[in-house]
């Protein structure tokens, strides 16, 4: 292949990579709370044999918001509100996007560096 074949497919590399850099930033204007874990909703039972959720699943206490994510690399869970349900599904929403997002980018560059080395 000659050079000048070789750097014109660079250059097309180069774009998808601002096109993917512009995808970041405008994902990333719109966004507030960004926060990796997960969430899950769940119900409890008590314990007191008098109480009806002990025998029934639907009178089972909750619903209980829990939150749990790695901090100083421990995976810590945390019994939040609905109301803080709400934003860190938002916060999950938006790291998941991004992570989506580089991860993309992180492949394209690979490519665009690959392809340059084997048309040189
Ligand atoms: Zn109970």
């Amino acid at each position: 292949m000659k050079p000048s074949t070789a750097f014109r497919e660079f250059d097309e590399h180069k774009s998808r990579l601002r096109l993917q850099a512009e995808a970041v930033r405008k994902q990333l204007a719109e966004m507030d709370f960004v926060c990796p874990g997960s969430l899950h909703v769940r119900t409890k039972v008590c314990g007191k044999s008098s109480c009806r959720c002990a025998n029934d699943v639907e009178a089972r206490h909750g619903p209980y918001y829990e939150w749990s994510r790695y901090e100083g690399g421990r995976l810590v869970h945390r019994i939040i509100t609905k109301e803080q349900a709400k934003l860190v599904e938002r916060a999950i929403d938006s790291c998941r996007t991004l992570e989506r997002l580089f991860h993309r980018w992180h492949e394209q560059t690979v490519q665009a560096i690959i392809a340059l080395k084997n048309h040189k």
